[in-house]
C-alpha cells in the first residue's frame, strides 16, 4: 500500500512530496521505484556527459580505461565542443562508442558556484524555456556538426541537464531526424519504475536509475561528487551505491542506467572501482541503440510501450 503510494508521488510530479518520501522513507521509496521494473533485463547502460572543456579534456583517458575494461559507453556530446576538440571527440568514434545529441550550446550550462562553469561561452539560457523552434535548432545544428566533423550520424539524444529540465517536446523534433531514443527522464517519475518505454512519438526513452539513497533524483556523478561538494562525495562510496542500484537488479531483473561526467568520474577513481564491479558482476552492460534492437526482437523481456 505505501509502495503504490510512493510510486504515485513519484509519477505526479510533485516535488514537495518528493523531497518529504526521500527524506522519511528512502529506502521504501526506493524499494517501491525498483520493484516496478522486476522481471525485466536485467540491463545496465553507461553514459558520460561531456559538458564542459574540462570533460572533453579527459574523453581519451576516459576512453582508454572503458576499453582496457572492454565496457561499452555513451557520450552524450555538444556541438560546439566537438568543433572546438575534434581529436578528443574522434578518439570516441574510433573506439566504437556510442555518441549521443546533447544539443549545439548545451543551454543552462553557466554556473556562478563553479569555477569551470563561468567561462563567458557558457550559455545562461534554459533548455526547458527555449521555444520549439530553438529546441529544433539546438538539435538540429548538433546533429550537423556530429555529421561534419566526425561522420557521424547520432540516433540518441540527451537533453541537457536532463531530469526537470527535460521536455516530451523534445520527441516530436526527434521523430522528426528519424532519432529512435532519448535517455533523458528520470526513473522515479517514469512509468514502471524506469525501464525504457516508447513515447507517444515513436521515440523511445530510457530513464536514468535512481540513486539508492535519494530515489525521486538521479544517481550521477553530478549529485554524488559535483553538486555543493557531492552527496556521495567519501573515496568509494558512489561505488558502494551503484553496487547496491546492481544487486537490485541482479537480484530481480531491472535496469540500470547511470550517468557520470568524465572530469569527475576519473580523477575521483570511482570510474575505475565501477568498472572492476562491473566486470565481476553478471549484468549485461551494451549501449542503448543495441539495447532497443536486443528488446524489440524479444518483447518478452518486459518492454513496455506508452507514456
Ligand atoms: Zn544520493
Amino acid at each position: 500500500m505505501r509502495k503504490t503510494l510512493l510510486r504515485r508521488v513519484g509519477r505526479a510530479g510533485w516535488p514537495r512530496l518528493k523531497q518529504a518520501a526521500t527524506v522519511l522513507w528512502p529506502d521504501a521509496s526506493f524499494e517501491a521505484i525498483m520493484e516496478a521494473q522486476q522481471g525485466f533485463g536485467p540491463y545496465c547502460t553507461l553514459s558520460f556527459d561531456c559538458d564542459f572543456p574540462r570533460d572533453v579534456e579527459a574523453l581519451p583517458q576516459v576512453a582508454e580505461l572503458l576499453d582496457h575494461y572492454a565496457c561499452p559507453a555513451s557520450f552524450a556530446c555538444i556541438g560546439q565542443w566537438v568543433k572546438r576538440f575534434p581529436d578528443e571527440h574522434r578518439c570516441l568514434v574510433e573506439g566504437g562508442f556510442e555518441l549521443l545529441n546533447h544539443t549545439q550550446t548545451h543551454p543552462n550550462l553557466y554556473h556562478p558556484d563553479y569555477a569551470y562553469a563561468r567561462g563567458g561561452e557558457l550559455s545562461r539560457k534554459r533548455f526547458d524555456l527555449l521555444v520549439p523552434r530553438e529546441k529544433g535548432q539546438e538539435i538540429e545544428q548538433a546533429h550537423a556538426t556530429f555529421v561534419e566533423v566526425l561522420g557521424y550520424a547520432p540516433v540518441g539524444f540527451r537533453t541537457p541537464h536532463f531530469g526537470t529540465l527535460h521536455t516530451a517536446e523534445v520527441y516530436p523534433i526527434l521523430r522528426d531526424l528519424n532519432y529512435r531514443f532519448s535517455t533523458s527522464a528520470m526513473a522515479g517519475s517514469s512509468p514502471h519504475g524506469g525501464t525504457p518505454y516508447q513515447t507517444d512519438a515513436g521515440i523511445w526513452e530510457f530513464p536514468l536509475s535512481p540513486c539508492p539513497a535519494h530515489p525521486f533524483g538521479v544517481f550521477d556523478s553530478w549529485h554524488s561528487l559535483g553538486k555543493r561538494d557531492g552527496a556521495h562525495a567519501r573515496p568509494g562510496e558512489m561505488t558502494a551505491l551503484f553496487v547496491r542500484l546492481c544487486e537490485q537488479v541482479q537480484g530481480r531483473g531491472g535496469y540500470v542506467n547511470i550517468y557520470l561526467d568524465p572530469r569527475d568520474a576519473l580523477d575521483s577513481g570511482e570510474l575505475r572501482r565501477i568498472l572492476d564491479y562491473l566486470r565481476g558482476s553478471s549484468l549485461v552492460v551494451l549501449n542503448y541503440g543495441p539495447l532497443l534492437e536486443r528488446l524489440l526482437a524479444d518483447p518478452t523481456r518486459g518492454l513496455f510501450t506508452g507514456p
